[in-house]
């Protein structure tokens, strides 16, 4: 039996990302990224708006990934990202299309459940969703990712039309190593930002910029962004990709989660009301 091609690795933020220009910095203890990451979406913003690409112009084209990962390798009609595979997933919120994204920068595997038709794509009710393997999967009540997502998806399927991007960022973009290692440190008394800093990392190390590209490559054009986080609005707004609106997705807060929405409310400027 002819042996199949392995699976893209997948790659939970351990390993090099894209810095501001799109390049993968050196290997080094801590990628530092510049903690408003605005500077990083104004390069970004540019890049989108001259490279000019169609919303699906080249969404299927198959470029290799090469050794040499850097943007600059990259023809400046492509996105970062490309579309791998497409099908049906019905859930139980609903039934969307699964859109598998491939970033040519780091081979990240990143996935968009998109419902109904997009039409203009304007106005699109979405949300970006980093991986969360403790909440996603095995329901953790240390966090609200698990809830969010079902909240999301069941949003998105009610309306009809929407997408729910799921970027794999694993722990705020640190590695599922790491977060359960901040884990065991906010078990001796530290917040969830204490922790991450105390292991030699920013509070939050996300970076969205294949998120915005897999955004175009779908034809939207602007986002009604299911969010409590300011700063993915502040992220997306300078660019080609409008947020139009900011649709607070809140869950109840429970006797596990309490402090650490308490942390991201105080400390990361999470809008929310219920704690
Ligand atoms: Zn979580």
């Amino acid at each position: 039996m002819p042996a199949r091609a392995p699976e893209p690795p997948w790659r939970d933020g351990t390993g090099p990302r894209p810095g501001p220009a799109g390049r993968i910095p050196a290997p080094g203890p801590v990628v530092q990224r510049d903690m408003n990451g605005l500077a990083g979406w104004a390069v970004q913003s540019q890049n989108i708006q001259t490279r000019g690409y169609g919303p699906h112009a080249g969404s299927l084209s198959e470029h290799p990934v090469t050794d040499d990962r850097s943007a600059d390798h990259l023809p400046d009609t492509e996105p970062p990202v490309k579309q791998v595979a497409e099908a049906s997933l019905p859930t139980a919120h609903g039934t969307f299309r699964i859109h598998v994204f491939e970033s040519r920068l780091d081979g990240a595997t990143h996935v968009a459940l998109v419902c109904g038709d997009l039409g203009d794509g304007e106005r699109v009710l979405a949300r970006v969703h980093s991986s969360c393997v403790t909440g996603d999967i095995f329901h953790s009540s240390r966090c609200d990712c698990g809830q969010q997502l079902e909240l999301a998806m069941r949003r998105v399927a009610q309306e009809g039309r929407g997408v729910v991007l799921y970027l794999f960022q694993e722990g705020r973009g640190i590695g599922l190593a790491n977060k359960i290692r901040a884990y065991a440190l906010q078990e001796q008394g530290r917040d969830t930002v204490e922790a991450n800093e105390q292991l030699g990392f920013d509070a939050d190390m996300r970076d969205y910029t294949s998120a915005v590209h897999m955004f175009r490559l779908l034809g939207v054009k602007s986002l009604r962004l299911m969010s409590n986080n300011p700063r993915k609005l502040e992220g997306v707004t300078d660019g080609a990709l409008a947020i139009v609106e900011r649709v607070p997705l809140e869950v109840s807060p429970s006797e596990n989660n309490r402090r650490y929405l308490k942390t991201k409310k105080d400390k990361l400027g999470h809008k929310l009301s219920k704690v």
